[in-house]
């Protein structure tokens, strides 16, 4: 039976989510057959390289990224060749001391994207949420508080709403406005805000974490780069549920920043959640996103959330300190009706 549109409040269809997202990634290509995509990095260039302290750094992001976007190879090179081929967007990272972090243009650039990773950023020069920040902005993320549907979430002075790492640019998006996001700057707490970035009242976390990729923004980098099986990553399809599981530890923080919820800290193998790139990799095997199950006929029906979770949103009896009484809809604990729709 063909199923009505999904389309819950927030939730846009596939074909809208795909038509947003071409405005919103600079340099999205329109992959129909995922592969791996190689993104071939140099930090060793005079005058700036980086030291072997930045340089472990930045590798240990690029493998973090990579374990949560397979599709993503980083690989080092020292020349515009790699294997005979010409690199055509070749990532040049550089710790010039000049107290900042930053990429020159979103998305991969050509011939050359831009990084600076300076030792004296900060108090003890950039940590791997930095790199990890900045990485995303080469894969084509634009920030978080940019979004043009920001208001209430993040709160900033009027001297900085239009400053250019500030103002609204980013009209497009995937997904609810996520403050758990990385692509945030930091906000600041306590007293001395006056001029600076601070949570608002529907910030649901605290905006400008620097610890590791949300969910949404796993979610959103697996539907840019499509997942490819291979050693590390090889998904199959469940029996029992239909989903795509890889079976790797990746869940311990689904609910993040609330830490785990449902499952045992894997992805499958069998049942429970999935993790982010399996269901990317469903939905380029032909999946719904976002995925919808338990249609009774009366409109009662369940919509995945960014914990892989299902979650119908109705009221469930019981509130407590990790719970705000409504199934989901996005993170959370499930009803149990939901729990059972992934066995
Ligand atoms: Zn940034
Ligand atoms: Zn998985
Ligand atoms: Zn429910």
């Amino acid at each position: 039976m063909e199923r009505a549109p999904s389309l819950r409040a927030g939730a846009v269809s596939g074909t809208e989510t795909h038509r947003r997202m071409r405005h919103m990634v600079e340099d999205y290509r329109d992959v129909t057959e995922p592969e791996i995509v190689s993104i071939h990095y140099n930090c060793s260039q005079p005058p700036h390289p980086l030291s072997e302290q930045l340089f472990e750094q930045f590798q240990e992001a690029c493998m973090i990224i990579e374990n949560d976007v397979p599709a993503i190879a980083f690989i080092p090179t020292d020349s515009t060749t790699q294997d005979g081929h010409e690199v055509t967007s070749l990532l040049m990272v550089q710790a010039k001391k000049d107290g900042r972090c930053y990429v020159r243009g979103v998305g991969r650039q050509v011939p050359y994207s831009r990084m600076n990773l300076a030792p004296d950023f900060g108090r003890s020069g950039p940590s791997v949420g930095n790199i990890i920040h900045e990485l995303c902005h080469v894969l084509g993320m634009k920030h978080e508080h940019q979004r043009d549907d920001r208001d209430g979430f993040v709160n900033l002075p009027k001297e900085l709403e239009k400053s250019h790492n500030h103002k609204k640019v980013a009209d497009v998006h995937f997904g609810r406005y996520d403050t758990a996001s990385i692509m945030h700057y930091p906000t600041c707490r306590g007293t001395d805000c006056a001029e600076r970035m601070t949570a608002g009242p529907r910030a649901w976390s605290t905006p400008g974490q620097r610890v590791q990729l949300s969910n949404q923004d796993k979610l959103f980098l697996n539907r840019l780069y499509p997942p490819v099986p291979s050693n590390m990553y090889n998904p199959e399809r469940s029996r029992h549920t239909g989903r795509w599981y890889c079976g790797r530890r990746v869940m311990e923080e689904n609910n993040y920043p609330f830490g785990c919820i449902g499952c045992d800290g894997r992805c499958g193998p069998n049942n429970g959640p999935n993790c982010p790139a399996c269901i990317m990799y469903g939905v380029s095997q032909g999946d719904e996103f976002p995925l919808v199950l338990g249609d009774d006929g009366y409109g009662s029906h369940s919509t995945q959330g960014e914990t892989g979770l299902m979650y119908c949103g109705q009221r469930m009896k019981k509130k407590s300190s990790i719970h705000n009484g409504v199934c989901g809809p996005n993170n959370g604990p499930n009803c149990r009706e939901c729990r059972q729709l992934l066995g």
